[in-house]
């Protein structure tokens, strides 16, 4: 049996930060075959590690209170810092997202780094854990039956989205082992998903994209959306995703902060014989301008239209209610919302209030952050507090 101060289960993002900080007899198990793969295909490969305006209120829990002390404590600007010490170039792409110039692969070597001389195990499994006066571990490590014991046990697992890259919703298991809740889970930022006449509609606009406001779960965005062959995607859909439930409508204006009635009436009066698709033209791509103006019942010229009619073109533009029947799942979800029940969680250290050294980070922890290098943040931010809680005992 081989002795560790800490164990921490899952080589992710929050894994290999808290790994960074725990002290040097730390263990990182994982059961992939490579550390930190979803920090490797995050960002399109460049990982958007942080946001510049970073903030509780970026965050999704039922206690939207419980992110504020890691938050404030490994802020945004700590992690950047870090960042620059390792000569990594980033830049800002917009919304405060910052990005790494070069690769994604430069923040996990820079988390291997920093967690040197804390031993990684990769290919490892967890066939059972016992708590007597720590934590015991049977392990399969490469098809060899392995135990390791710490006084200290840290679930960095993550949640379940996108089960090919290793996604086990093995934290929440552990976290009702030992007598923990779990917050009901769903699949956050992710495509929503149509019933077939409104899916056959978007069909004919795959691949369009237009800057919107998107509103529904009492909230709003106003980023890219995304027509797909399945339904809508982009940044503010995925954004509302995690507010949005299920018979909820969500609504959408396709030029926000643009006068559209008003815009139509100058169209009237200065060129009243073009078609109702060519005004829309002008603050729509092409395709979508059709697509509103087909939708509206549109005919004829602009100058055939009154008052009425312009307006009820102008809400198909800028109150367009859709009803989503779901999202595209767990499968290609950047997220996982709920998780670890705060309530049974110390804020300052991640640690359970009820099982001395038993310690949940990152993603299983119910806190899910906006898109854009939040969720990241979050993963820093929690691991940074749990390691140093660790070190200090
Ligand atoms: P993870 O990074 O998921 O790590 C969990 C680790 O635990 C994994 O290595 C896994 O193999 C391991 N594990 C799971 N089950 C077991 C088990 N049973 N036994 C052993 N090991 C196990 N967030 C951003 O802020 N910016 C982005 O640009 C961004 N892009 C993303 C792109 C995609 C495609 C996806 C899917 C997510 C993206 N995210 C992004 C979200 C971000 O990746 C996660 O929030 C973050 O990785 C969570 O960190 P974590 O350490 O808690 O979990």
């Amino acid at each position: 049996m081989t002795r560790f101060d800490t164990i921490i289960i899952g080589a992710g993002a929050a894994g290999l930060m808290c790994a960074a900080h725990a002290g040097p007899n730390t263990l990182v198990i994982d059961h992939a075959k490579a550390p930190g793969e979803k920090i490797r295909i995050s960002g399109g490969g460049r990982c958007n590690f942080t946001n510049m305006y970073a903030a509780p209120e970026n965050f999704l829990s039922q206690n939207p209170h419980f992110a504020k002390s890691a938050l404030s404590r490994y802020t945004q600007w700590d992690f950047i810092d870090l960042v620059a010490r390792h000569g990594i170039a980033y830049h800002e792409k917009t919304l405060g997202q910052l990005f790494c110039d070069h690769s994604a692969k430069d923040i996990i070597a820079m988390l291997l780094a920093e967690m040197s001389p804390a031993s990684l195990w990769l290919n490892t499994t967890v066939k059972e854990i016992t708590r007597n006066d720590g934590y015991t571990l049977r392990l399969d490590r490469e098809g060899r039956d392995v135990t390791v014991t710490a006084p200290n046990l840290v679930v960095a697992c993550g949640g379940k989205s996108i089960p090919k890259m290793g996604a086990t919703g093995f934290g929440y298991q552990i976290a009702a082992q030992f007598g923990h809740d779990v917050t009901e889970t769903r699949p956050a930022l992710v495509p929503l998903t149509f019933g077939d006449q409104q899916k056959e509609a978007f069909r004919a606009l795959a691949g369009v994209a237009c800057d919107a406001r998107v509103s529904g779960g009492g909230t709003a965005f106003e980023e890219a959306v995304l027509f797909t062959h399945r339904g809508l995607s982009g940044p503010a859909i995925l954004q509302i995703s995690s507010y949005w439930r299920e018979t909820e409508a969500i609504r959408v204006n396709l030029a926000p902060g643009v006068d559209v009635f008003g815009g139509l009436r100058d169209v009237r009066q200065s060129r009243g014989r073009v078609a109702p698709a060519t005004a829309l033209a002008e603050v729509l791509p092409k395709r979508l301008a059709q697509d509103v103006a087909e939708r509206a019942g549109a005919q004829g010229n602009i100058a055939d239209m009154n008052d009425t009619a312009l307006r009820s073109l102008a809400d198909a533009v800028e109150a367009w209610e859709l009803y989503p029947i779901g999202t595209e799942g767990y499968r290609t979800a950047e997220v996982t919302l709920g998780g670890v029940d705060t309530d049974g969680l110390n804020a300052r250290t991640m640690e359970s209030k009820s099982v001395p050294g038993l310690y949940f980070i990152g993603e299983v922890v119910d806190v899910t952050g906006w898109l854009g290098g939040y969720n990241f943040q979050w993963a820093w931010s929690s691991g940074w507090a749990a390691g140093q809680a660790i070190r200090a005992t």
